[in-house]
């Protein structure tokens, strides 16, 4: 059983590794060189764009001084890098289509139609229902511990994972609004936010699955758990943001964390006899298979719904199952200690 755990987890692997690498499109001459005399002329056949008008460098040029902000003219790179890049990647497509290819992807990514400026809509959309459920999960989390379950005298809640899923809610509201951000404008800035929040809320969980399903109390253990995983963590996003920035190496981390911790709630969801065992494996299971269509990585529809976006539609009713089980959890645990009180 381990066995093929471990035969669908290289090959995972395996495959996003090989996603990760440079794209067919942006590797394409024609795409280039469309780009490069883009980033020149400032047009794309008959479409030029006012972001690739550069000052001259050291003239003063007639604008207010917040025009001449480098942080305002690094957007305008951005914006002016972004519009070219776009437009190519269109033309190419038209012709790409004209002779009867698929779409293939530009710099990692498939050629997606911007509504408004929005780069991905779909997934936008989904990951701001996403952020609402996880919001949504962690109110009812709040006001169940607070004003529905006994307190101890001290006023503080008999459940002894409170403060870690309130930190587990936190983090998870912060990846999906930065994850929004980066689905709707992608820049490195806002790659890299997106990025990084998304590494700390798996590192965070998997650090949570261990001491939930181990069931660690004892704040020294509970520290001398955490304490490695966390310097890890943080070590990990320090590289990916002052060092390099390597597709390839940070997938493996979040492949390595995120199936960790599957595996683990699956095999305590095996042994325990917890009552709401069922809700952790449709998570686990639903998880394991919203893991399938990062893998089968089809295309956007008519330009707007890819295999990424479908994977964020999974994860809102697995987060709704999923604070769910926290919710009992935290019921289950401090009717066990009010019984052991009495
Ligand atoms: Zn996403």
């Amino acid at each position: 059983m381990v066995d093929r755990y471990w035969i669908a987890f290289f090959a995972v692997f395996v495959y996003l590794v090989r996603v990760f690498e440079a794209s067919v499109g942006d590797a394409d001459p024609l795409y280039r060189a469309c780009v490069e005399q883009c980033e020149k002329t400032g047009c794309v056949g008959e479409r030029c764009f006012p972001h690739c008008k550069f000052p001259s460098d050291g003239a003063v040029v007639d604008s207010p001084w917040y025009l001449q902000e480098p942080l305002y003219l690094r957007w305008k790179q951005w914006d002016c890098q972004s519009d070219c890049r776009y437009y190519c990647m269109l033309d190419r497509e038209k012709e790409r289509e004209a002779l009867g290819n698929g779409p293939v992807k530009y710099h990692g990514k498939w050629p997606f139609k911007r509504v408004y400026g929005i780069q991905e809509p779909a997934s936008v959309a989904l990951s701001a229902l996403n952020l609402a459920m996880q919001f949504h999960g962690w109110l009812s989390f709040f006001i169940l511990l607070n004003y529905k379950l006994p307190l101890k005298p001290n006023k503080k809640a008999y459940y002894e994972y409170t403060c870690l899923w309130h930190i587990y809610g936190l983090l998870s509201m912060n990846s999906w609004f930065w994850s929004a951000v980066f689905h709707s404008r992608d820049v490195d800035l806002t790659e890299k936010l997106d990025y990084s929040s998304a590494v700390a809320l798996l590192g965070f969980s998997l650090i949570l699955a261990i001491l939930r399903s181990f069931n660690v109390r004892v704040e020294a253990a509970r520290v001398m758990v955490s304490a490695p995983l966390l310097a890890f963590v943080t070590t990990h996003i320090l590289y990916l943001n002052f060092y390099k920035f390597d597709y390839g190496w940070n997938m493996k981390v979040c492949v390595v964390m995120g199936v960790a911790q599957l595996l683990i709630w699956a095999i305590w969801a095996g042994v325990t006899r917890h009552p709401s065992r069922w809700k952790l494996w449709t998570v686990v299971v639903g998880g394991g298979l919203a893991m399938l269509l990062e893998i089968y990585d089809f295309p956007p529809y008519e330009g707007f719904v890819d295999a990424h976006a479908l994977w964020h539609a999974t994860t809102i009713p697995l987060s709704y199952i999923w604070w769910s089980f926290i919710k009992d959890d935290a019921e289950f645990q401090t009717a066990n200690l009010l019984k052991k009180v009495k």
